[in-house]
């Protein structure tokens, strides 16, 4: 018997794992494990990020229910759960997909270690990125990874072309499930809140499914992608894809994504790119040694935490800034643009550690995905690969002008300022918690400083 465990592939084809499953022909006990570590943490099943994992739960749940197959859903540490499946089950070989997090990789090694003990083999496919990433580690013809983005979308962009994987052809139906021992589902159940909030997303529609999720990408590519490259930054009228919610769950498949675009009679190379932004922060978390220690370089003793606050509860003073936060608090979405601003204004005006925002989004961002936050994050502070340069730092209130010049966005999400003049509404109150003038300015110094000691 196989044992194949859920992760971050809430979906039910395209799973390189299931090719090997389908081919021993031996039956397959499938798992999905909630566990306490990334949902209990901060309460974060209550937040929306945690929402979005179970929601997607929820409705992958329901695909194995309607198609007679079985997914036991068990709460509690990976580890201990494995060691006692494998006591109690007659399995030879565990498959997953992998997660380059240090979690995943610590995960990987005790599982690998558990398996290795009782002469079962342990198989993780790397399967979350569109190009094969191995193939990336030679630049300018020495033998070191893509470090500038542009020479790696170039790079890319050939390899799509020339090997873009289809999608994995195996299907649940094909595949024959087992029900886990009962002793042990009772034993990590799941705590009743969690069960009830999943089964009130089925039962409301919010867990949604996968035809809902594509059919919303169908809608883009034929309404909206035409106008992609100007339009993402007019954050008023959101006008990107918002497949991240279900890509960083696995529940779309990043190459049934690619496979529809090479349909397509024009390529929408502005799009491609930012999905290519993706997998270049992927690779950072496989190759880049630092990407989940930059932390290290900061001091953290002499952090307010009222401005922190205050950033947090969009209290800040400056509209574009409390307006984002607002966005974010209320429905776990903020747009790009705006993510950069508010991360921008917060590491760089209120000279906060990078740590302590990056935390707040992976509690409040529905496609929370702890590579492309940390990406974001470190780009924002001048760390990591081909990151926004320490001297520069966004200017909220031109970046408002710019990008909602008649200030929609604003009036949407602070009512209290509506009645303002296109003009006078992206400017900073009397209340407000910085001089942007004064705290740039000591920004770069501080930056320069933090990357030339490092
Ligand atoms: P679209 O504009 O339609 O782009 C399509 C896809 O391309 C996205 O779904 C995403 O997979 C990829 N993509 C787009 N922009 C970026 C980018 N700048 N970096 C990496 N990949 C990109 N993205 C997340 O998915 N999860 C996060 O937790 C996350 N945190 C971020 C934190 C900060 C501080 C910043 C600056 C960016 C963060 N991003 C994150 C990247 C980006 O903001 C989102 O991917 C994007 O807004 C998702 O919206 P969309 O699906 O409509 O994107």
């Amino acid at each position: 018997m196989k044992l194949f465990i859920h992760r971050k592939d809430l979906r039910t084809h395209d799973l390189p794992a299931w090719e090997a499953i389908r081919y021993s022909q031996e039956p397959s006990l499938h798992i999905l494990i909630l566990e306490p570590f990334l949902l209990k943490r901060g309460e974060r099943y209550r937040e929306h990020s945690g929402i979005n994992f179970l929601n997607h739960a929820a409705s992958l749940n329901e695909v194995y229910r309607r198609q007679d197959r079985q997914l036991n859903i068990l709460f509690g540490e990976p580890a201990e759960i494995v060691h006692r499946l494998l006591e109690t089950h007659p399995i030879n070989e565990i498959l997953a997909h992998r997660n380059f997090t240090p979690y995943g990789r610590q995960r990987d090694n005790q599982l690998q270690e558990i398996a290795a003990a009782r002469g079962v083999s342990f198989t993780a496919y790397d399967e979350e990125t569109l190009a094969d990433l191995s193939d990336f580690n030679e630049w300018n013809g020495r033998s070191e990874p893509y470090k500038v983005y542009t020479p790696f979308y170039r790079r890319w962009n050939t390899f799509m072309r020339e090997h873009a994987r289809p999608p994995y052809g195996t299907a649940l139906e094909q595949l024959q499930t087992c029900q886990a021992d009962q002793t042990l589902l009772d034993q990590y159940a799941v705590p009743s809140e969690i069960v009830k909030q999943m089964e009130d997303a089925l039962q409301s529609g919010q867990a949604g499914g996968h035809a809902e999720y594509w059919q919303s990408f169908e809608h883009f590519l034929t309404e909206r992608i035409t106008d992609y490259a100007d339009g993402r930054d007019r954050y008023a009228w959101e006008g990107t894809s918002m497949v991240s919610r279900h890509l960083n769950v696995g529940a779309l498949s990043v190459r049934d994504i690619y496979q529809r675009i090479s349909t397509m009679e024009e390529t929408p190379e502005s799009w491609l790119r930012q999905l290519a932004w993706r997998d270049f922060y992927l690779f950072q978390a496989r190759q880049n040694p630092d990407f989940f220690t930059y932390e290290k370089r900061f001091d953290f003793t002499d952090l307010s935490t009222d401005h922190l606050q205050a950033w947090a509860e969009g209290r800040t003073g400056i509209p574009v800034i409390d307006a984002a936060m607002k966005q974010l608090n209320e429905t776990g979405w903020m747009p790009n643009r705006l993510r950069m601003v508010t991360a921008m204004f917060l590491t760089k005006n209120l000279g906060c550690p990078f740590i302590y925002g990056e935390r707040y989004f992976r509690l409040k961002l529905t496609d929370y995905d702890n590579v492309l936050n940390r990406g974001g994050w470190l780009w924002s502070s001048s760390l990591g690969f081909d990151a926004s340069p320490y001297f520069r730092v966004m200017n909220p209130v031109t970046q408002s002008q710019t990008h909602d010049p008649d200030g929609h966005y604003l009036r949407r999400w602070l009512p209290e300022r509506a009645h303002l003049g296109s003009k006078e509404i992206h400017l900073p109150g009397p209340d407000a918690i910085v001089d942007l003038k004064r705290s740039r300015a000591l920004a770069i110094e501080t930056y320069k400083r933090i990357l030339q000691t490092s």
